[in-house]
This record gives structure tokens, C-alpha cells and sequence, in this order.
């Protein structure tokens, strides 16, 4: 099925300039690189109503047809997390927690494991991840952010920031919930600081993806949202088993390319902003 996406012009999420140069195409839409900070993102892009009924949905309008974004519980993300976790909050008691676009809920299960003390819960627009997370236990409702009333040491977005349209008006709120000192803990790729889009691993994901940033771009878009202190930590993701699964994945596809292990410049980054208190 062939579905019109209705598009809107937006400049730099991050610097607001509207330089730019052509840095990717997928599913019919363009990413670009802003000339200014180097943010890439897409400045024909769906418009907030359409993007917002497709996160609730998960279900994205394209050239195409339909992108869909329902994904499965994922259980190795637990004792992943759990170990990102430990690694910036290990020692610190008795946390409230709320994580932002919980989706299966791995990620607020891995801060229950890694901080057994802690008060975690999620929210989550996408109803049959919730409805299933809920099934299994984990405290996660379909509330959005403008209805969460509780305020919280910690509000974590794990792959979320690529998504929000307005990260400033999204900040804001988020802000708005966290205790005086409390933190906002970011994962996101590092687009932004890649040369090409060949140093980004597999699709974009456009449009459910928006903006890629980097990690100076991010510590700028936080400082503009009030956090002083911002701690990060990159990660590698193209270990071996990473290559050993393109190449299977590229052969499935009748199209077989090598790929190399410890070359890619992409990173995962893993960002702790602390609220001034
Ligand atoms: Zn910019």
C-alpha cells in the first residue's frame, strides 16, 4: 500500500542554522549534514502529528509501504544494560527511576538488576509492548511524559533521542521531572560525527530516525537545556560476531560483501547530564 507522507521543512535541531549538504537517502527520504555543527538529520520530513500517531503505532508511512518498527523483547539487553548501568550509578541508593520509551522493557529490568534498591518504572506510547512488558511484570503504562507527575532522580532515554522531533521542548519536559541534581541518561549513536554514511552500521532507519548526533553536538544541545556536568562513554559495536552477521545477512540477500571487524568509526554513546542542584 502506497501511503502520501505529508512533509515539513525543519533547520538544525541542534544550532538551528539551515546549511546543509546531501549526506544519505533511504525509503525515499533525505538525511543531511548540517554545515554548521556537523548534526545529520532530515529537513523534509513527516510532519509532528504524522510522526507522533507513528511512534504510538509503530508503524512509519513510507515510499514503499510501511516500515515497521514492532520489535521483540530482546533478553541479552538485561545483563547488557545492567552493566552500562553499574558503570556510571554503581553505589548510589535508593534511585527513582523512569525510563522514557521503555519499548519491551529490557532496559528498566536491567536498572532493577543492576541497582536492586532503585524504584524503577517506564513508559512506553507503543501499546502492544507495553500490554506484553506488563505480562512479564514490568512496570511499565502507556502514560506519556506530559502526564507523568512523579519527579525522579534519574530519566534515562535509551535509543529515543533520534526519534523526538523537538528534543528541546522534549528536554524541557523531561527537565521538569527530575529532581533538583538528578540526571538525564542518554544512549545514542554517533552519527553526527561520522564522515559518510558509510561508517554507519546497516540502515538509518528513516524516517523513524530524525536527527544523529555527535557527541560535542550533544553537549551542546543539553547545555542549551540547563545541564551543567555531562559525563559519556563510546562504544564500539562492530566486534566480531557484529561482522560475522553483516556478512551472513549480505549473502541472504544475494548481494555478498566482507566486513571487517574494529573499523567502523561508529559508536554507541552513553551520556550521564547532571541537572545543576
Ligand atoms: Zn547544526
Amino acid at each position: 500500500m502506497l501511503m502520501q507522507a505529508r512533509l515539513e521543512t525543519v533547520d538544525c535541531p541542534c544550532c538551528e542554522s539551515d546549511g546543509h549538504r546531501h549526506w544519505a537517502s533511504e525509503n525515499g527520504y533525505a538525511a543531511v549534514k548540517c554545515t554548521g555543527c556537523g548534526t545529520v538529520y532530515i529537513r523534509e520530513r513527516p510532519r509532528a502529528e504524522d510522526i507522533s500517531a507513528a511512534a504510538r503505532d509503530g508503524v512509519h508511512p513510507t515510499e514503499d509501504g510501511t516500515l515497521d518498527q514492532r520489535l521483540r523483547r530482546q533478553g541479552w539487553k538485561v545483563p547488557f544494560y545492567a552493566g552500562i548501568v553499574r558503570r556510571f550509578f554503581d553505589g548510589e541508593k535508593d534511585l527513582s527511576w523512569l525510563d522514557v520509551g521503555a519499548g519491551n522493557g529490557e532496559f528498566v529490568e536491567a536498572v532493577q538488576r543492576a541497582l536492586p534498591d532503585a524504584k524503577a518504572s517506564g513508559i512506553d506510547p507503543m501499546e502492544v509492548k507495553v500490554a506484553r512488558a506488563q505480562q512479564r511484570g514490568v512496570p511499565i503504562t502507556t502514560q506519556t511524559l506530559e502526564e507523568v507527575t512523579g519527579s525522579y532522580d534519574v530519566i534515562s532515554i535509551i535509543n529515543v533521542f533520534s526519534h523526538v522531533p523537538d528534543f528541546q521542548h522534549f528536554g524541557g519536559l523531561i527537565r521538569a521531572r527530575l529532581k533538583p541534581g538528578g540526571s538525564l541518561f542518554i544512549e545514542t549513536g554517533n552519527g553526527g560525527d561520522l564522515p559518510s554514511r558509510a561508517d554507519y552500521p546497516g540502515e538509518l532507519l528513516l524516517p523513524d530516525h530524525l536527527t544523529f548526533s555527535g557527541i560535542e553536538q550533544m553537549k551542546q544541545t543539553l547545555g542549551r537545556l540547563g545541564f551543567g556536568r555531562i559525563e559519556h562513554f563510546s562504544r564500539r559495536t562492530d566486534h566480531p560476531l557484529w561482522a560475522v552477521k553483516q556478512i551472513v545477512k549480505s549473502i541472504l540477500k544475494g548481494k555478498p560483501k566482507l566486513v571487517l571487524p574494529w573499523t567502523r568509526k561508529f559508536r554507541t554513546v552513553f551520556y550521564r547530564a547532571y541537572l545543576d542542584g
